[in-house]
């Protein structure tokens, strides 16, 4: 028996979860590994996943999760042996497939990556899907021509996973990065980030004209709805969006203006079925470019049962920066 968040589906549609004990007959049997999980992390997704605000689980019951990290202990998938060290993310593991917040997963070898060496479980935790989601937007703005020295980079959801460490990305790589947030008094956390200037996201989240004055090179934008059309309405000529959230809502109520008078790109990231060069390459950025001291200082470090109430408080918005998850406390 090992220690499992579970997640069950009330008669009333709502979610009941759990602290509770498994056994390896209740994992997938489509897994061909079984790996220990030393840690895992609370995303925003996993955030509606326990809480259930969303449809994100489709299969009941279900182990959250959707990143681990740890050691193979048993595989009968050609590339992975006993004592290997992985990192998951994505593939609907926590959606549809039981997940990371337990102490044991039965995963697919071909969703697994190898650990970078210079990252430890932990730190590769601490870094987690929002880490890795905001450095494939920080490689899409780069291939699509944004340099450090075409103008400033606007980061939306600055104080969240995704933001904080898309400010220490592209601050690391020389960019000036202007974070937007609702949480103004972290101006100070921000610009320990590298953030050079703090906006308040209330100037970007309310309806606003197709057209604005043109400010941004490039912009991570976490957050979706007014916020992200504004972002558009402000990109300089020839600029680009990597638009990868949804915090504000998952509509997009603007115009083409910004596309067709401007040349603006908009730049679709998705985390959860990225091929698996596109996962090592971020990986690998991520051991080389990003110092640990830097995700320390965004990093709170909680056990499976704080998993409960955390949820919670991810989907209130009142997480700073990323939790990882150590699955043994
Ligand atoms: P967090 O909850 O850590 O951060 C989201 C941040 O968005 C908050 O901290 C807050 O930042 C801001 N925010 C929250 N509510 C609102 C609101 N109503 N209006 C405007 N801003 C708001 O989540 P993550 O960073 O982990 O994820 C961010 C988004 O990216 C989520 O929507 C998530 O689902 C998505 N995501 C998508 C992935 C993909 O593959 N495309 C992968 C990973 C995440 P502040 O207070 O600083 O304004």
């Amino acid at each position: 028996m090992f220690n499992a968040i579970l997640l069950n589906k009330n008669e009333d549609g709502t979610t009941d979860a759990t602290l509770t004990q498994i056994d390896d007959a209740q994992l997938p049997a489509e897994g061909d590994v079984t790996v220990r999980v030393d840690y895992s992390t609370i995303n925003y997704k996993d955030g509606l996943a326990i809480t259930g605000k969303s449809p994100v689980v489709r299969k009941w019951p279900m182990v959250p999760g959707i990143d681990g990290a740890g050691e193979v202990l048993a595989s009968s998938h050609p590339d992975w042996k006993a004592g290997d060290a992985f990192v998951l993310n994505g593939w609907g593991v926590g959606e549809v497939h039981m997940g990371c917040l337990a102490q044991r997963a039965k995963l697919k070898g071909d969703w697994l990556i190898r650990r970078p060496e210079a990252i430890s479980a932990r730190h590769a935790m601490a870094i987690g899907t929002a880490g890795y989601t905001a450095m494939l937007c920080a490689i899409a703005l780069q291939e699509r021509g944004v340099h450090k020295d075409s103008g400033e980079i606007l980061v939306t959801g600055a104080s969240g996973g995704v933001g904080s460490v898309a400010i220490a990305i592209l601050s690391g790589w020389g960019y000036r990065v202007i974070a937007s947030t609702g949480k103004t008094a972290e101006a100070d956390y921000l610009k320990a980030l590298g953030a050079v200037d703090v906006i308040d996201r209330a100037e970007l989240s309310a309806p606003g004209k197709p057209l604005q004055k043109e400010r941004w090179a490039g912009v991570v934008d976490a957050v979706g709805s007014h916020t992200l059309v504004n972002a558009l309405a402000q990109t300089r000529y020839g600029g680009a969006v990597a638009a990868c959230g949804l915090a504000q809502g998952l509509d997009l109520p603007g115009s083409v203006a910004p596309f067709i008078l401007r040349g603006v790109s908009l730049l679709g990231i998705d985390s959860v079925m990225a091929p698996k060069e596109k996962r090592i390459a971020a990986w690998d950025r991520l051991a080389a470019d990003l110092p640990v001291a830097k995700i320390e200082r965004i990093t709170e470090e909680i056990g499976l049962a704080d998993a409960l109430s955390k949820a919670q408080d991810i989907i209130q918005g009142k997480i700073r920066g990323r939790l990882v998850v150590d699955v043994n406390r």
